[in-house]
C-alpha cells in the first residue's frame, strides 16, 4: 500500500468523534475477523479429526499436531520445540531443521500469524471472547500484564531446558497439549494430567484478553523475535485517522494502532484493528515490495511515535 508523504499531515482543528462503526467508501469493517475465525476453526479441525483418521480409518497421510505435524512426507516442526531439542541433544538433526524452516519463514515474512490465525489456544480464546459481554472486551481486559514479560518467559524457558536437560515446552506447550489431549482421548480413552495446564492458560480469558499469549507464551516470544522485521505490517494513513481509538479497543494485544504500535514487535497481525477502523486509516501492507514502501512504513512509525510523545507531553 502506498504510504502517506510527510506533507500528508491532518488538517488542524477539532476532530469529529465517531459514535459508531463507520461505513461508506473505503471501509474495511469486518473483513478479516470472520476469515480469522474460519482459519482458526479449520486449523483446530485438522488436529481434532486427525486422530480419528489415524485410529479408525488407518489414514496416515496426516499425523501429529502443532508441535510436529506431518502432511505426507513433509513435516512441520514448532521452532521452539526444535530449538529445545537442539539445546538438549547438542546436535543438528537435519529433518528437524528442515521441519522448522517453513514456520520460521512464515514468522519472518508475516510475523506471529501462527499465534493469531492458527493456534488452537487463540481459537478457544476467540470463542470465549465472543461469548463475553461486549463491555469486557475493551483493550486488554481487567487482567493485564506487561508485554515485555514474554521475553522473560522465552529466556526462562530456554534456561530451564538447558538446566534440566529436558525439553520443557515439548511437555507444556499449550497448542501441543491440545493436540496431545485429543490424541490421548481417541487412542487411550483418557486425558493426560498436564492438560490441566490448559485450564490455567485459558481461565484468565474470562477477565482478560490473550493474557497468556501476550505476556507468557515462550513460543509467541520466539515467533515475535523472528518476525520483528516482518514484511507484512499494518500501516496507518494519518490523514484519515479521526482519533476515535476504536482500534485500540479492538486490539487483543492492548496496542495502540493509531500511535504506530502496529509496527511494534508485539503486533501479531490479527487484523482486528483494521476491521475496527471505520475511515480505513489502517490497512495491511507488504512492507518490502520496494524500498520506497519500506521507507514509508518507517515514516508512518516515526510519525506515530511523534504523536505519541506529543500526546504524553499534553
Ligand atoms: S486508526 Fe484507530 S483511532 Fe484512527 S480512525 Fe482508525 S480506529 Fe479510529
Ligand atoms: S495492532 Fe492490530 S493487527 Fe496488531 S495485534 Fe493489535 S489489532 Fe492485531
Amino acid at each position: 500500500m502506498p504510504m502517506q508523504s510527510e506533507t500528508a499531515a491532518r488538517p488542524a482543528g477539532p476532530r469529529p468523534v465517531q459514535s459508531g462503526r463507520a461505513g461508506g467508501a473505503g471501509t474495511t469493517a469486518g473483513r478479516y475477523g470472520p476469515w480469522r475465525l474460519l482459519t482458526l476453526f479449520l486449523a483446530f479441525l485438522v488436529i481434532l479429526v486427525n486422530p480419528f483418521l489415524n485410529y479408525f480409518f488407518g489414514i496416515n497421510w496426516l499425523q501429529g499436531w502443532y508441535q510436529s505435524l506431518g502432511v505426507g512426507h513433509l513435516w512441520f516442526v514448532s521452532p521452539l520445540e526444535g530449538l529445545e531439542s537442539l539445546l538438549v541433544t547438542r546436535s543438528l538433526y537435519l529433518p528437524s531443521l528442515i521441519g522448522m524452516a517453513i514456520p520460521l519463514l512464515l514468522a519472518f515474512l508475516l510475523g506471529r500469524v501462527f499465534c493469531s490465525w492458527i493456534c488452537p489456544i487463540s481459537f478457544f480464546a476467540e470463542i470465549i471472547e465472543r461469548c463475553r459481554l461486549p463491555g469486557s472486551r475493551r483493550r486488554g481486559g481487567r487482567v493485564r500484564f506487561g508485554h515485555h514479560l514474554i521475553w522473560f518467559a522465552l529466556v526462562a524457558e530456554l534456561l530451564l531446558t538447558m538446566i534440566l536437560g529436558a525439553p520443557v515446552f515439548v511437555v507444556l506447550s499449550p497448542p501441543g497439549l491440545v493436540g496431545r489431549e485429543i490424541m490421548m482421548a481417541v487412542f487411550s480413552r483418557r486425558f493426560a494430567l498436564e492438560g490441566l495446564f490448559l485450564v490455567a492458560v485459558l481461565a484468565p480469558e474470562l477477565a482478560g484478553r490473550r493474557v497468556f499469549c501476550r505476556s507468557f507464551c515462550p513460543l509467541g516470544g520466539l515467533l515475535a523475535l523472528v518476525g520483528a522485521r516482518r514484511r507484512m505490517v499494518v500501516t496507518l494513513a494519518p490523514e484519515r485517522c479521526i482519533e476515535c481509538e476504536r482500534c485500540s479497543q479492538a486490539c487483543p494485544m492492548a496496542l495502540r494502532p493509531a500511535r504506530g504500535e502496529t509496527l511494534s514487535v508485539y503486533c501479531w497481525n490479527c487484523g482486528a484493528c483494521v476491521d475496527a477502523c471505520g475511515p480505513a486509516a489502517l490497512a495491511f501492507a507488504w512492507d518490502g515490495a520496494d524500498p520506497g514502501s519500506r521507507a514509508g512504513v518507517r515514516f508512518a512509525y516515526h510519525f506515530a511515535q511523534g504523536r505519541n510523545e506529543h500526546a504524553q507531553e499534553k
